[in-house]
């Protein structure tokens, strides 16, 4: 018999009951060092204690209205994403997939504005991941998503990741956008290098596509830059938000230059829950709190101490681990076992991390992880990984 939740996830056998900065926490209380953070979701940990009184106090005033009214929380939250990027207009959505719907939408928009409206190609990446509804999955065509879902969406056609000459050789004046991950996340902690997110950049200006910047993952201080762009010095055109944005609460956002929003005027996009007060008075207090100079800083501090420590844990298992990779806190190790097999051995030490593809364990800590914590979770690591040596 089925199950009562729609049995589309492989659960593992743990329950939460409740969490402290960087630690999950059973009913029995058992204490689990939290590495995977729901999935680069809480940036400050759980429970913050900022963001719990942020959201208390929104919640004893408003919740919900409609989008047909003015919003104030939302226009402070698009206020600092304006303030703090490239963008000039932002759109508040409940996740990264609804982001990267509107984010299609947006660039296929533009060109039928332009008078353009055959111009609807956008060129995606293998390994990428941008959600689950029909367009997102269409954009990132992998096998096991896409498959018995047809027909899917057209106008989409996936190159290799980080193969420039095959972007070079499919862009065109024709190709509506390009759509891509600075730092691939489901795909296995896969970087773009500043100089090819730069070319890639030079090839849209040469063809008038627009540039479209996931984001969902990398973004929100995760790389020890607010957004993960800012190191190779470009902007992106358009950039979906998610994950860290609301610390937790569901809240995603589409940033946009004001040309590339162009077309999109009064009646042609919408959301019910979009953008409500609570999500963004929650979303604002993150804002505040990791677009703060001396809390990237600290980010990018951490990282290279973990990063470090991560090299010695390779170092010491070579059986088990073949490098590290990544920016920031968005962290991956290579595997030589499955890595499925390491994540199970750290739940055995009380440690959650993630499996990635490409054979690689992520790991996607609170921001705020403590330099405690991190030699503790090194620790918790060592042991999982000693009990997979050959
Ligand atoms: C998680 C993710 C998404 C989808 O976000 P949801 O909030 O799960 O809809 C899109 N793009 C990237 C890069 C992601 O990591």
């Amino acid at each position: 018999m089925i199950s009562h939740v729609l049995p589309t996830y492989n659960r593992f056998p743990i329950a939460f009951d409740r969490g402290e900065g960087s630690w999950a926490i059973t009913a029995d209380g058992t204490r689990y060092l939290d590495l995977g953070a729901g999935i680069a979701v809480n940036v400050l940990g759980h429970a913050n204690p900022d963001l719990v009184a942020t959201l208390t106090e929104q919640a004893g005033r408003i919740w919900h209205v409609s989008n047909i009214y003015n919003i104030p929380q939302q226009e402070h939250l698009a206020d600092l994403l304006v303030e703090h990027s490239f963008a000039d207009t932002v759109f508040f959505t409940n996740s990264g997939t609804e982001a990267a719907e509107l984010a299609i939408k947006m660039a296929r928009k533009y060109w039928d504005h332009e008078g353009q409206p055959d111009r609807i190609e956008i060129l995606t990446f293998e390994g990428a991941f941008h959600g689950r509804s029909t367009g997102a999955i269409a954009a990132a065509g992998s096998e096991k998503m896409v498959k018995g879902f047809g027909p899917l969406m057209p106008g989409f056609r996936q190159l290799p990741f980080g193969d420039m000459a095959a972007l070079k050789a499919a862009i065109s004046d024709k190709t509506c956008a390009v759509m891509i991950e600075p730092i691939q996340g489901e795909g296995g902690i896969r970087p773009l290098t500043d100089d090819e997110l730069r070319e890639v950049r030079g090839l849209c200006d040469q063809t008038g596509a627009l540039l479209i910047l996931d984001e969902v993952q990398c973004g929100m201080g995760r790389t020890g830059r607010l957004f993960a762009h800012e190191f190779a010095g470009i902007t992106p055109d358009i950039m979906m938000v998610a994950k860290g944005i609301g610390g937790g609460f569901p809240l995603g956002a589409v940033l946009a230059t004001e040309k590339a929003a162009a077309g999109m005027v009064a009646g042609t996009h919408g959301s019910t829950y979009g953008g409500n007060p609570l999500g963004c008075a929650v979303g604002a207090k993150v804002m505040q709190i990791v677009s703060d100079p001396a809390f990237l800083a600290e980010v990018s501090r951490k990282a290279g101490l973990f990063r470090q420590r991560l090299e010695g844990l390779v170092a010491a298992h070579p059986e088990v681990f073949e490098s590290v990779r990544g920016q920031g806190l968005m962290l991956g190790l290579k595997c030589k076992v499955a890595p499925g097999d390491m994540v199970k051995a750290g739940h055995d030490q009380h440690v959650l991390t993630i499996a990635a593809a490409d054979n690689t364990l992520r790991l996607l800590p609170p921001l705020n992880i403590s330099d405690e914590d991190i030699a503790e979770a090194v620790a918790r690591l060592d042991r999982a990984a000693g009990s997979l040596d050959g």
